[in-house]
């Protein structure tokens, strides 16, 4: 048996107004060198403030991940040459992170891993460092074309999140990375887009056929949580095939081809081992006292997995729905307002409204469900309606398809359109003959004996009537009349 090991580096960007150790805005801006002061862009003599934002973001973080926040930690300078590092260092925790241990649960709600149990992925620590700019190559680099470097993005701040190798599938890299955007989300940290490169991942991956740790390769410039789980089972399948031919694995970095799902060979920077790291002697240390630590915890809401159990629990839903929406802190507050709203009982209708006909017109319109106007009010009349049988189901997803649209309310709508349910039962009988007297040979079957024809004289009443008839109704009715036939 072949045991992949997985580790992941994560870099968080922090959404702070402000830049980590100067006063630069944040904000995405398209002209490039907008966002820019003679700190971040490393003038001589200008002199870097920590940001106290940064510091209560990192320790929020850090407290959601059930690690221990160090009191006392210091800043580092990382030195190495690249373009886009103008001071030719970064400056970034080194000896003493702001954040060690910790870790998260996955699972088991994940519909592949159906059945499983929950598994705890250890943090090894988090730290605080600063981004670096953008080099942006023109033409191939190769052919002695040029790059234009963007120092917009230079002291951005990011927390850098290490796991322990305790990840040992695709599908668990996976469930981990999709449950630290929504805790980032939920505490408000960071926007946690991977697409948008609010959250960047790297992986460590090696596979050992024995107790032997394997060859470690490095794969990076993964853009989405699918290159991570594509790129993992790639270089999985890869490395499990060398082995098995005698092979050796060679450390190395590799990048993801999100176009041929494959990672290959990167050619590497200066691949240079010593940073010759030093204290940096601008910044003072970090001291955090315990008051600070405490306001902070006491700001932390309900996290994403624990709605997720809750959800099943309290309100029976299904282990697919309940993280979809517990996941989504929008999507959870809407789900969460309703039903308290319309109580508990009518929890699993509402998520299921939710998560078919409500995200359904969201994924066609672009839209938040926070920008949607379908009230807790109207979601009560609609489950009224359909309680006091004046509509069934199908017809309730055309009157929250139309409310949506139109913002009238499913009462006005079903008024309007006249799309009641037929409860009446005369003018169910008078449906009823009319099919019994349009359907002799099946009538005939009926009396001698196939009784599972009903089926079809059902929806033939049900056809007539528009798929207004209540369908218990004409059930009923059918089964008199038919019997009364025999008489
Ligand atoms: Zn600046």
């Amino acid at each position: 048996m072949y045991k992949p090991t997985i580790g992941l580096e994560i870099h968080i960007q922090l959404m702070t107004e402000t830049k980590i150790f100067c006063g630069c805005s944040t904000e995405f801006a398209r002209v490039p060198n907008t966002n820019i002061c003679p700190v971040c862009i490393g003038l001589p003599g200008a002199l870097p403030v920590l940001n106290e934002k940064v510091v209560e973001y990192g320790v929020k973080l850090g407290i959601a991940l059930k690690a221990s926040i160090n009191r006392f930690s210091s800043f580092y300078r990382k030195n190495y040459f690249y373009p886009d590092l103008p001071k030719g260092y970064q400056i970034t925790q080194y000896a003493i992170p702001i954040a060690k241990g910790g870790y998260l649960e996955i699972g088991p709600a994940h519909q592949n891993r159906a059945g499983s149990q929950k598994k705890k992925i250890r943090i090894e620590k988090a730290h605080i460092e600063e981004d670096s700019g953008k080099s942006i190559h023109m033409g191939d680099i190769t052919e002695s074309e040029f790059s234009l470097i963007d120092f917009n993005r230079s002291g951005i701040p990011l927390l850098e999140i290490v796991t322990l190798p305790d990840i040992e599938t695709p599908d668990e890299a996976y469930d981990f990375l999709i449950l630290l955007r929504s805790i980032v989300r939920y505490i408000g940290v960071s926007m946690g887009d991977m697409e948008k490169g609010a959250m960047r991942c790297d992986v460590n991956i090696s596979v050992s056929k024995d107790e032997t740790m394997g060859t470690k390769v490095e794969i990076k410039n993964l853009n989405s949580f699918r290159s991570v789980k594509r790129a993992l089972e790639y270089e999985i399948e890869r490395q499990i095939g060398a082995l098995k031919k005698g092979e050796r694995i060679v450390q190395e970095t590799r990048h993801f081809d999100e176009k041929e799902d494959t990672t290959k060979p990167m050619r590497t920077k200066e691949e240079l081992n010593d940073y010759r790291y030093f204290p940096e002697p601008d910044l003072p240390p970090l001291v955090i006292s315990d008051e600070f630590i405490e306001n902070i915890k006491n700001t932390i809401p309900e996290l994403p997995n624990t709605k997720e159990e809750r959800y099943i629990k309290e309100f029976e839903i299904s282990s697919d729905y309940a993280r979809t929406i517990a996941y989504h802190p929008k999507l959870a507050e809407y789900f969460e307002n309703i039903v308290k709203y319309v109580g508990i009982k009518m929890a699993k209708d509402v998520a299921n409204f939710i998560m078919v006909d409500l995200s359904a017109y969201l994924n066609e319109t672009k839209k938040e469900i926070d920008k949607i106007d379908f009230t807790k009010e109207k979601f009560k009349e609609l489950l009224d309606l359909i309680d006091n049988k004046t509509i069934s189901r199908n017809i309730a997803k055309e009157v929250i398809n139309e409310s949506l649209r139109t913002g009238k309310t499913p009462s006005e709508i079903v008024s309007k359109k006249g799309c009641t349910q037929i409860t009446d039962e005369d003018g169910i009988k008078k449906l009823v003959i009319e099919v019994l007297n349009e359907n002799e040979t099946q009538v005939k079957q009926y009396l001698s004996g196939e009784t599972k024809v009903i089926g079809f004289l059902v929806g033939q009443t049900m056809k007539k009537s528009k798929g207004k008839a209540n369908p218990e109704l004409v059930n009923r009715i059918l089964y008199n009349e038919l019997e009364n036939l025999r008489k």
